[in-house]
């Protein structure tokens, strides 16, 4: 019965290659697809079935949730010692590369999206991540999360030259299978993922045909003969242009129901080790309920299968208390419904971020800095800080006294002055930073008409 109402509506919605009779991808059955639409929302899980068997190493569901668990738990009652007091938390800000992958196209035209557009799809990711009063980000639920997480497109490129963060590239005229994606699309334009979150943006087809994106999952470090990080080529997320966006700011072509950017938000969700709210047992698609199976968050509600709309009386465990969360970014139905992260999600997110190879490298990762000046010829030449990161003190070196700037100013990452030097002596060389908040700072120097800016980090 389901099979045949889910291939009938894939005929109206006219997805060309899912003529067989069960869709597949990474050689998986494709566990959940819209029965309205044909759209299947993500793929994740199943691409880290395959990345499991193709990487022996890589820890398995289990062993990695048992690494995660206690950090997790740690990172729970940190936040809720926290709760209430004010000023304390440290916002981390996640730098951006957007592979737009297009086949020639001008800007602005079919895949090779806008400016624009690519800008919409940030926009939404700090308002969902932030929870954002007066955006659709915003919740009222008390135990809706800001995340504090933001999210920035890149200024300085893997070489130290200036970007905008959007990486444009004609790949030719195809579309995206799995295989291509994973063995051709990521590692030919990846940008060093230990500083930059990977974003491709590009059109699927074949075996990802009406699929709008899918997350690798963050690995575990440490873990008894796992010692990772494995699979760093094709690490990121990778989203159909179709999903990609909101229609709020940015008008073009969209999926049905598809048009807010929440695609992004939910593999962002993936990307930083968040489960799908049903746990990935059950499958409504397949008319299986599993109320076993769980996204090892408390607060999210025990839920038996996904769900495709917004509806927020389902209750597929009426065992356990609380309807399906169908608001949550985890779960499948359109952009609309969604709009919150909760508490136990964020304790997961802040465990990755502090833990996980490539994610706890991003939140010290400064090419959201435009690039530093050329270096040669300069009065200024050979001006250096140690130790950074620092922790106490930071200090100035020059290579010789000529060399001395005439003042500084130290900046915070908001480019909020915090500290000046207008004459240099021995004693403001060395910088006491034991009061500064932990994060990236800049300090510009100037000698004559000259200027240089370092940047250091505050541990
Ligand atoms: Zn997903
Ligand atoms: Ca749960």
């Amino acid at each position: 019965m389901k099979k045949i109402t889910f291939l009938l509506c894939l005929g109206i919605a006219g997805f060309s290659a899912m003529a067989q009779n069960t869709p597949q991808v990474f050689g998986r059955k494709i566990q959940s697809i819209n029965p309205k639409t044909g759209i299947i929302r993500c793929v994740s899980s199943e691409y880290e079935s395959f990345l499991q068997e193709k990487e022996s190493k890589r820890a398995t569901a289990q062993e990695f949730e048992q690494w995660l668990a206690p950090k997790a738990e740690a990172e729970k009652s940190k936040l809720l010692a926290r709760k209430g007091i004010a000023g304390t938390n440290a916002v981390i800000t996640i730098p951006v590369v957007i592979h737009v992958i297009h086949s020639g196209q001008s800007v602005g035209s079919g895949r090779n999206i806008s400016d624009v557009r690519v800008n919409s799809q940030i926009t939404v990711l700090n308002q969902d991540f932030r929870k954002m009063l007066d955006t659709p980000g915003y919740n009222t639920n008390p135990i809706g999360a800001d995340v504090e997480i933001e999210f920035c497109l890149a200024k300085t490129d893997p070489n130290g030259n200036p970007t905008t963060g959007i990486d444009r590239v004609n790949l030719g005229n195809t579309t995206w299978n799995n295989s291509n994606v994973e063995s051709t699309l990521k590692p030919q334009t990846i940008w060093d993922p230990t500083k930059y979150f990977n974003i491709w943006v590009c059109q699927f087809g074949g075996d990802l045909d009406g699929v709008l994106g899918y997350a690798q999952f963050p690995s575990s470090s440490g873990l008894q003969g796992l010692q990772g990080p494995y699979t760093p080529a094709t690490d990121g997320v990778v989203i159909d242009w179709r999903a990609f966006g909101s229609s709020d700011y940015a008008a073009g072509q969209y999926f049905q129901d598809i048009d807010k950017g929440r695609t992004t938000t939910h593999e962002t969700g993936h990307f930083l080790g968040l489960r799908h709210i049903w746990g990935d047992g059950g499958s409504q698609q397949f008319g299986i309920k599993d109320c076993s199976a769980t996204d090892y968050c408390n607060d999210t509600p025990v839920a038996g299968w996904e769900n495709y709309d917004c509806l927020d009386t389902y209750n597929s465990c009426p065992s356990s208390p609380g309807n399906d969360m169908t608001e949550n970014y985890m779960d499948y139905t359109n952009d609309v419904c969604m709009n919150i992260f909760t508490l136990d999600q964020k304790a997961r997110i802040m465990a990755v971020m502090q833990n996980s190879p490539r994610r706890n490298t991003l939140k010290t990762s400064t090419v959201c800095q435009p690039p530093l000046s050329n270096p040669s010829f300069e009065l200024l030449q050979g001006i250096k800080l140690y130790p950074n990161p620092a922790n106490d003190v930071l200090n100035i070196a020059v290579s010789d006294s000529s060399k001395t700037p005439d003042s500084y100013t130290i900046y915070n990452s908001l480019g909020q002055a915090i500290k000046q030097a207008t004459t240099i002596s021995e004693g403001n060389l060395k910088v006491d930073t034991s009061n500064y908040a932990t994060g990236i700072y800049m300090i510009r120097f100037t000698k004559g008409n000259e200027t240089k800016t370092l940047q250091f980090v505050k541990n």
